[in-house]
């Protein structure tokens, strides 16, 4: 580390202006209306732009000076290397024919929401330390819950303890949930005394996403407390008789259930578990119900999917879903409803002298930060509610109808053409499939189109076989890119003959 100047060190030139080191308000106007021009260059050239970032590791690394500028540089230098280093080295999520994974979806909307929360730059640890970021998103996570038709108790305004807070992320609200259940189980002893004896087991489908295993690494379970159940091998679903059997045997071993995921739409092929008949199982075990809708649960914004994907969820201890998916707001947001706020706030509230105020001791007001890991939290719920009022409840609804309305197209291509297959029926706007040749030629496919930069599409395995994933969604997207991604993929086939 170099050294610190000592006082009799001469003071170096200084090219700062009179009024200090910071941005002027004027050019703080100027540049940010330069940034929001930067960003509606860039999503106007997006089509032109390879999807896939096209550079090798430490490329970008190396066009950077490994020191930082000693003296003020412009804020018009900084966007021009995102121009000429940046770009080139991102891989585009927000581009039209960006199909991999799931989609992260930013919004116009969301972008200005969260450009808000920085300029207020308010801290909503607790309710005491701004009252309206706590009382905005109580407001908002309120209506996102009636939005999706999820059941009244997860609503603060409901007359019971439910409510919904949210967090950075589904890995992060899964964390907080099985911290919840284990509080819950242990009568408040692993808050106090840790873990002890007891062989807490844990149990998602052999579906479930990894944060579940990672969930239980974190809380000191140790991974192999998580029990893969079986699925059924045609619709990826859980298998709740599995469950029931292995429940038994754990229980018979000596082992305590402590929380039962149930996925609603999985990474891998969009299954949904039967959440009802999960409950139903866990009848007498005792354990935490979470309910993982980390991608799919949005969608139950339209009615015609509500019934599917909100079946049972009365049920649950928690729900999470993620906005930052498929509902446009702008990474990160992430839903954590609970029926019973207890067993999180008993497992995590912590209250230091100075964080003591007359309106928590009052018990009439939420303190977030007894609702997830961390202390500090940004005012999250400002682009939640900049995109569920500019959008209203329709214009969300005509976004989720499009990335249905556009998979049903995939699907119908693949349907169409005998050299590929489907191979899970499409859930929502994910269409897994791939070549009736095999797994060498499925893969080769989907490196081709991405090396082809035409789209960006992603695999999983289904059964032991390779499968490609083609997850529609984005806010870009239209029906010519589903077109354009087609051709470019059969040409792939086509070359291979
Ligand atoms: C994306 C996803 C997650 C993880 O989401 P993060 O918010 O990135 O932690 C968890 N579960 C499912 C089903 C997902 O699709």
């Amino acid at each position: 580390m170099p050294e610190s100047p000592t006082p009799e060190s001469p003071r170096p030139e200084s090219s700062l202006p009179d009024d200090g080191p910071h941005m002027s308000p004027e050019e703080f106007r100027r540049h940010g209306h330069a940034a929001i021009d930067w960003i509606a260059d860039y999503w106007a050239s997006l089509d032109d732009l390879p999807v896939l970032a096209q550079v090798a590791p430490g490329d970008v690394r190396r066009s950077l000076p490994d020191a930082p500028p000693e003296q003020a540089e412009d804020f018009d230098a900084l966007l021009s290397d995102l121009d000429e280093i940046v770009v080139p080295g991102l891989t585009h999520w927000q581009h039209p024919r960006y199909f991999a994974y799931f989609p992260a979806n930013s919004s116009p909307a969301a972008i200005l929401g969260d450009l808000l929360s920085s300029g207020i730059g308010a801290q909503g640890m607790i309710w005491a330390t701004s009252p309206a970021v706590t009382e905005v998103e109580q407001v908002v996570v309120d209506w996102l819950a009636q939005a999706l038709g999820l059941p009244e108790q997860l609503r603060h305004a409901a007359p019971g303890p439910g409510g919904g807070v949210i967090q950075d992320t589904a890995s992060t609200a899964t964390f907080t949930a099985l911290l919840a259940a284990l509080h819950a189980a242990s009568g408040g002893r692993v808050r106090d005394a840790g873990l002890g004896d007891t062989r807490w087991t844990v149990y998602g489908s052999s579906q479930a996403h990894s944060s579940l295993v990672k969930a239980a690494m974190m809380a000191g379970l140790g991974a192999e407390s998580v029990r893969m159940v079986d699925v059924d091998p045609a619709t990826q679903a859980m298998d709740v008789r599995s469950l029931e059997r292995m429940l038994a045997e754990d229980i018979d071993d000596g082992c305590r259930p402590v929380f039962v995921q149930a996925c609603v739409g999985t990474t891998s092929t969009g299954a949904v578990d039967d959440v009802q008949a999960i409950a139903e199982a866990l009848d007498g075990v005792g354990a935490w119900l979470h309910v993982d809708a980390a991608w799919a649960g949005v969608a139950a914004v339209c009615p015609e999917h509500r019934e599917h994907l909100t079946r049972g969820l009365h049920l649950a201890q928690s729900i999470v879903t993620n906005p930052h998916k498929w509902l446009l707001t702008t990474f990160d947001c992430s839903v954590l409803w609970v029926p019973d706020r207890g067993s999180l706030t008993g497992a995590l509230s912590l209250t230091p002298e100075y964080l003591r105020n007359a309106a928590s001791d009052s018990g009439e007001v939420v303190d977030y930060r007894d609702w997830h890991p961390q202390l500090g939290r940004r005012f999250r719920a400002l682009k939640l509610w900049a995109v569920m009022r500019t959008y209203g409840l329709e214009g969300l609804r005509e976004h989720v109808r499009q990335g249905v309305e556009l998979a049903r197209r995939v699907e119908e291509l693949v349907e169409d053409d005998d050299r590929f297959e489907l191979v899970t029926p499409r859930s929502l706007s994910l269409v897994v499939f791939r070549a009736v040749a095999g797994d060498d030629a499925t893969m080769a496919l989907m490196d081709g189109v991405n090396a082809s930069g035409v789209a960006y599409l992603s695999h999983t395995r289904v059964e032991g076989r390779a499968a490609i994933r083609w997850a529609v969604g984005g806010w870009r997207t239209t029906a010519p890119d589903i077109d354009r991604t087609w051709a470019a993929l059969t040409e792939v086939a086509e070359r291979a003959g």
